[in-house]
């Protein structure tokens, strides 16, 4: 390919728009532009890296004996009401009606369409195990797309549905998945780490996430130094530790004191001198089993997906000023659990065996201190629903915890019998009786991969690519396209390579060879051949390495072979 008739519009500036790294590399590459909130074109350069990463993920998918297909992109309501999650779903699912009335959705994801394709054609043992997948746009009405691709609106997704006759071959299936995810994330050059997820709204028993490692990861997650436990903190548990036992001779009286305009746990706390892990965090929320009231010691984070989880509750999020008033009778930031009626307290688990704590008076600018449990107030519940943070025991083992960033590419998960049951997806088994299929779900966020990528291996000159996946695995530079013997040198090596099958850019353009090599850098292909003065001189070429900045000098009699070697080694 040539860049004079490629299209490559790199930007010199850092976009406005770009929050996060791969974000404004992918602008400034001429890889993505944005049309509305988290809906993005790609371009041919990104294109031909999406395309790379998705034909990855496909021999691999091949290779584990799942078969390709296409699925409707627009779904009909019927199959959603009938999985039980048209009212469920939340505002995520796009929903629009034809000219007839009837409603539809845009797929989020395809679990009721592929159960219903299946319930339609399959109908025998005999011909389960199956896995289907598909290589294709979702849509998601995110409340906030931010980030790019990395949280976009609607996005490129791998997304595969196995069918098993019962749970052990369900397993199998999961096991087999689970390799090819492996397999897939080491091709494609990242360094990457499964956990254990959270399964969301797709539902299911068990699930893990694969998370590319990159310190600007969204999502941190928490491993054992001691043994192979590691979690999303979204999921991680967290070991009940020490005992709610207390000596009631150590409680101190009851006291209301004014702790006026502070709301912070830090004023609070350097207000009435006490660390943090004597303050009980009180915060309120509304779900849609009405409002909740969370207790979490002030050193401690509420883990929201956690506390949804333990009330089994579909919306939960934390209330309104008007809602704290109401229920506490004071505005935010003086909230406490003593003297609270009529709604439910849930506590953490880290706050069992606190003496004399201190939380908010529920009236403008008071906290009550020396607060007990069942002296003061007992709260309905205690669960673990607070974060985990460096340093927790690990549930497995008790050693200690660490923390790192990731960004989640794919995640797997273990279906059951969730949407064959609701769904009917049966098939008659040897004996002629009528069984529910066991599922699970399988998905990677293929343009997300490639912004992970980027978020993953950087510099402050722009992307560099992961061999397996770079849109061209070599660029030659031809310094002055007017200078004859420069340009025949260039068109020489241009050639060779085609015909050897390399993936070559020849950078062709009338342009300053300042520019050229910005681009260059900008555009992370990993090995760049500069043909210039020296070319025609002393017939030497550069070759360099956009990763390590190492430079080789080759003559340029055989380069095409010479560079050849270079991409293998
Ligand atoms: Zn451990």
């Amino acid at each position: 390919m040539r860049y004079s008739q490629f299209l490559i519009p790199t930007l010199r500036e850092d976009p406005a728009e770009a929050e996060v790294v791969s974000h404004r590399l992918m602008l400034r590459a001429g890889m993505i532009r944005k049309l509305a909130a988290g809906v993005y074109s790609t371009l041919p350069l990104g294109e031909r890296v999406l395309q790379k990463t998705a034909q990855i993920v496909r021999e691999e998918m091949n290779r584990a004996g799942a078969l390709e297909l296409t699925l409707p992109f627009v779904q009909p309501a019927e199959i959603w009401h009938e999985s039980g999650r048209w009212n469920v779903y939340g505002k995520e699912l796009m929903r629009l009606k034809d000219r007839h009335n009837r409603e539809f959705c845009l797929g989020p994801t395809h679990e009721e369409v592929i159960t219903d394709l299946v319930k339609g054609v399959v109908s025998s043992y005999k011909q389960l195990p199956v896995n289907l997948y598909q290589i294709h746009i979702k849509f998601r009405d995110e409340i906030r797309p931010r980030f790019g691709v990395m949280r976009a609106r609607e996005f490129i997704m791998k997304d595969a549905y196995s069918f098993d006759v019962d749970n052990a071959g369900a397993e199998i299936s999961y096991g087999k998945m689970y390799e090819a995810y492996s397999r897939i994330f080491e091709r494609l050059g990242l360094t990457f780490r499964p956990v254990e997820a959270d399964s969301g709204p797709i539902g299911g028993s068990f699930s893990h996430e694969f998370m590319v490692l990159a310190d600007t990861g969204e999502d941190v997650i928490v491993t054992c130094s001691a043994c192979d436990y590691a979690a999303n903190t979204e999921k991680a548990e967290i070991k009940q530790e020490g005992t709610s036992e207390v000596n009631e001779g150590d409680f101190k009286e009851l006291e209301r004191v004014e702790t006026p305009d502070m709301r912070t746990i830090e004023e609070v706390t350097g207000f009435l001198k006490v660390g943090s892990e004597l303050l009980i965090k009180t915060l309120v929320f509304t779900t849609s089993d009405g409002p909740v009231v969370a207790l979490v010691r002030g050193d401690h984070e509420i883990n929201e997906i956690k506390l949804k989880n333990y009330l089994n509750c579909n919306e939960l999020e934390l209330a309104e000023e008007d809602v704290i008033e109401s229920i506490t009778g004071a505005p935010r930031g003086f909230a406490g659990p003593v003297g609270l009626e009529k709604v439910k307290i849930i506590a953490d688990y880290g706050l069992q065996g606190g003496t004399n704590m201190v939380t908010g008076g529920n009236e403008r600018d008071v906290h009550v201190i020396n607060v007990n449990f069942n002296r003061d107030f007992t709260p309905d519940t205690f669960a673990d629903i607070r974060l985990a943070d460096e340093g927790d025991p690990c549930p497995r083992c008790g050693k200690p915890l660490t923390t790192t960033r990731g960004i989640e590419v794919g995640h797997i998960f273990k279906l059951g019998t969730k949407y064959s049951k609701s769904m009917g997806a049966t098939y008659l088994d040897a004996d002629g009786k009528a069984r529910e299929m066991v599922m699970g779900c399988y998905g990677i966020g293929v343009g997300r991969t490639v912004a992970a990528a980027i978020e993953q291996s950087h510099d402050e000159n722009g992307i560099i690519f992961p061999a397996p996946i770079a849109p061209f695995s070599v660029l030659v530079v031809l310094v002055n396209p007017t200078d004859e013997g420069q340009a025949k040198i260039a068109e020489e090596i241009y050639d060779g390579l085609m015909q050897d099958g390399v993936d070559v850019l020849l950078d062709d353009r009338d342009e300053r060879p300042g520019i050229k090599f910005k681009d260059a850098d900008l555009v992370g292909i990993p090995i760049r051949v500069t043909v210039g003065k020296n070319a025609v001189k002393d017939n030497k070429i550069d070759v360099k390495r956009r990763k390590t900045g190492e430079v080789q000098e080759i003559p340029v009699e055989n380069a095409a072979a010479a560079i050849k070697d270079i991409i293998v080694s």
